[in-house]
């Protein structure tokens, strides 16, 4: 018998039933045939810092963190990427063999892909891009897209300090409008994006005028429960090209899975369909 340790990975976060992620990496694993499992851990705020100290010695190779601990695992980290610290947050913690903690944030990664694999076209030049939100997945968001090269980046969120706050760490890409012109935003747009909950089953509908949108845009929600929302029914309606929220999620998920399991995943339609199943 073989006494290679079978690699553990998981994610952190509390609550957690409601993650897909299992889901999703379980799929890669036996897609790939990889030895290894993925668990979902319901882990408190206080017992964090011991978590994260332990859990490398019980064979995990790596975790994902999720609300609440993003931004306080920064501090538990020995390295950040450059990408984690402009973020703010971590959504990738690996436990690298010389016993240190690195982590990442991959979910600006995740959005570009998503956004590339569902129009393949996608200019990131081609105009204005307007973010709605400026929580802290509208972090991730902005920060990819000045990336990928955005030079005019429109901002609105209901609390304006913190569309105020983004826009100072950003700089001068990014231009605030205020929530009550949030419609006028979408004027000439190419990229649109939704970064607020607004819209996810259980929260308030989406209800700022979609009257401004050109069927040139290219329009994306980051909710995806429901999977095609109010925001990309009506964009649908329009004739703009749409990209729904699930494929950020896969996505993020794929540089992760690469480094705690060595195989490069792909997001794939019958990874979709074992995700939503879930
Ligand atoms: P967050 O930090 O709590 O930010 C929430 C955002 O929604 C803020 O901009 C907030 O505005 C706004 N908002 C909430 N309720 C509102 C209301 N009633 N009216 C207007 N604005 C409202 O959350 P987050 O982590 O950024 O996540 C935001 C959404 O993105 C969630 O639905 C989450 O599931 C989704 N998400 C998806 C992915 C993916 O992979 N697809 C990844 C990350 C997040 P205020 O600042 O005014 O409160």
């Amino acid at each position: 018998m073989s006494d290679e340790k079978i690699p553990l990975a998981g994610v952190i976060g509390s609550p957690i039933a409601h993650s897909r992620s299992p889901a999703l990496h379980t799929h890669w694993l036996r897609t790939y045939g990889v030895r290894g499992h993925y668990i979902p851990m319901d882990i408190s705020y206080s017992d964090l810092a011991e978590a994260i100290r332990v859990l490398p010695k019980l064979g995990f190779v790596g975790v994902n963190v999720t609300i609440p601990h993003k931004e306080a695992v920064l501090e538990l980290a020995d390295l950040v990427t450059d990408r984690a610290a402009l973020i703010g947050a971590a959504n990738t913690l690996i436990f690298r063999k010389d016993g240190k903690i690195h982590a990442d944030n991959t979910d600006g990664y995740g959005f570009i892909e998503n956004l590339r694999q569902g129009v393949p076209d996608w200019n990131p030049k081609a105009g204005p891009a307007a973010v709605i939100g400026a929580g802290g997945a509208a972090r991730a968001v902005i920060a990819s897209l000045i990336e990928v090269g955005v030079t005019d980046l429109r901002l609105t969120n209901r609390t304006r300090a913190r569309a105020e706050a983004l826009r100072s760490e950003f700089g001068p890409k990014v231009t605030v409008y205020d929530w009550v012109q949030a419609g006028n935003m979408l004027e000439e747009a190419a990229t649109v994006v939704n970064t607020t909950s607004l819209g996810m089953v259980g929260k308030p509908d989406f209800r700022i005028p979609l009257d401004g949108l050109s069927k040139q845009a290219v329009v994306t929600d980051l909710v995806y429960t429901p999977l095609r929302t109010h925001l990309l029914i009506v964009a649908d309606d329009l004739g703009c090209r749409t990209v729904d929220g699930l494929g950020m999620l896969l996505h993020q998920a794929a540089p992760a899975f690469e480094r705690w399991f060595g195989v490069r995943p792909e997001v794939t339609d019958s990874l979709r369909r074992a995700v939503l199943a879930k």
